[in-house]
């Protein structure tokens, strides 16, 4: 049986309780041979700030670099508001993000039968809704070059910011979804806004080619940003997978987070290139929701976030796909019975904890 390095960070707020619940079905996995982890712990954002003065250490990168995969908790808190710009907690996770070259973000938003009331849409639009977000992580007009504010000549200001993708960057991030789709229902939705931006027309135009000639068995439509915003509102459950650019990612996804409850409920995959001879690929799991500091330390936290993250893990870098939907079904299982955590029970109605939730999904295994 392969045995899988992952380094664990766990951060600071409810990122502990968190991952002390995906410890456990890390836990599981091994106990019953169906998979050995080698786990590492490191300090990551506050925590790594109060303990160093920066929000990742040198060492805790070259970590990263070594894992097969990194599990992320969240980090940030009031606590932390007044350190420089540089050594904010933040910034330990988007240089991890860089660093290890995760330009592939993958964001499920799965709505279970038992939540389905609690989102912002009626039942039929969103039960058993299940779509794959797939935002370009490392490009588009959050790193494009000139980014200012300048001073004109009358006093005016301007500021430039730069939508830019190459088409290698194009490339490369639909292959991952068309990977994705075939691994699902074998469809990609391909969202940009060729009708005013260039850069709309370049993705449009290399998705196609790379479609046709490479995926002719996946069915590829394109849709309008604006439009798919709309369409995810009005009928979800068309979609599969739907790839766009960093910006449209970033709203995209969490129009599609609110199709599905709870915030708590919520993972997030980020992966590298593969490596040409490896074939192995950087990756980071993380769930979606930050560090909940109004509630840390209280075992009031969701677990479900962070262990769905830990299946994104064993689907995604450790190829073990049966056990990951093992885990999905537990998680689903649960959530039929009534168990619910805090954020996702009726007004009044009894609440677990964090770690008797984690502990339901374990037994449910
Ligand atoms: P960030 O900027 O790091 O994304 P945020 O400001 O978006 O953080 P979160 O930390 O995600 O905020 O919290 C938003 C709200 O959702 C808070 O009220 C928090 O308590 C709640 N929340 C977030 N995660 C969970 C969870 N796992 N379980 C229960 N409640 C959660
Ligand atoms: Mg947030």
């Amino acid at each position: 049986m392969a045995s899988h390095n992952l380094l664990l960070l766990p951060g600071d707020g409810i990122g502990p309780e968190i991952m002390g619940e995906a410890k456990g079905i890390l836990n599981w996995f091994g106990k019953r041979g169906i998979a050995s982890f080698e786990t590492e712990t490191a300090l990551v954002g506050g925590a790594s700030y109060d303990a160093c003065g920066k929000a990742i250490s040198e060492d805790t990168m070259k970590l990263a670099d070594q894992a097969d995969a990194v599990l992320f908790g969240a980090v940030g808190g009031p606590k932390w508001d007044g350190v420089p710009y540089d050594a904010r907690p933040e910034a330990g996770l988007l240089r991890l993000r860089k660093d290890l070259g995760l330009f592939a973000n993958l964001r499920p938003a799965i709505c279970y039968p038992a939540l389905a009331d609690a989102s912002s849409l009626k039942r039929d639009v969103v039960e058993g809704l299940d779509i794959l977000i797939l935002r370009e992580l490392t490009g588009g007009v959050y790193f494009g070059e000139p980014k200012e504010i300048v001073t004109l000549e009358n006093g005016e200001k301007r500021a430039v910011d730069t939508q830019l993708y190459t088409t290698h960057e194009i490339e490369r991030i639909a292959r991952v979804a068309f990977d994705l789709a075939r691994t699902r229902r074998n469809k990609v939705s391909s969202a940009e806004k060729r009708n005013v931006m260039k850069s709309g027309v370049l993705w449009n135009q290399v998705v196609t080619k790379i479609g046709k000639e490479e995926y002719p068995d996946v069915q590829l439509e394109h849709v309008l940003a604006d439009n798919c915003a709309m369409q995810l509102v009005r009928w979800p459950k068309q979609y599969d997978v739907i790839v766009c650019d960093n910006l449209f990612g970033d709203i995209l996804s969490d129009v599609a987070a609110m199709l599905t409850g709870s915030l708590g409920m919520l993972p997030s995959a980020s992966l590298g290139a593969p490596d040409p001879t490896t074939g192995q690929r950087k990756s980071l799991y993380e769930p979606v929701h930050g560090s909940a500091p109004d509630i840390a330390g209280r075992s009031l936290a969701n677990p479900i976030a962070m262990i769905a993250s830990v299946g994104m893990a064993l689907r995604y870098s450790f190829g073990l796909g049966e056990a990951a939907d093992l885990l999905d079904k537990a998680i689903a299982n649960v959530l039929a019975t009534g168990t619910r955590t805090k954020d996702i029970a009726e007004k009044g109605s009894n609440a677990v904890s964090t770690q008797e939730m984690g502990a339901a999904i374990l037994k449910e295994l």
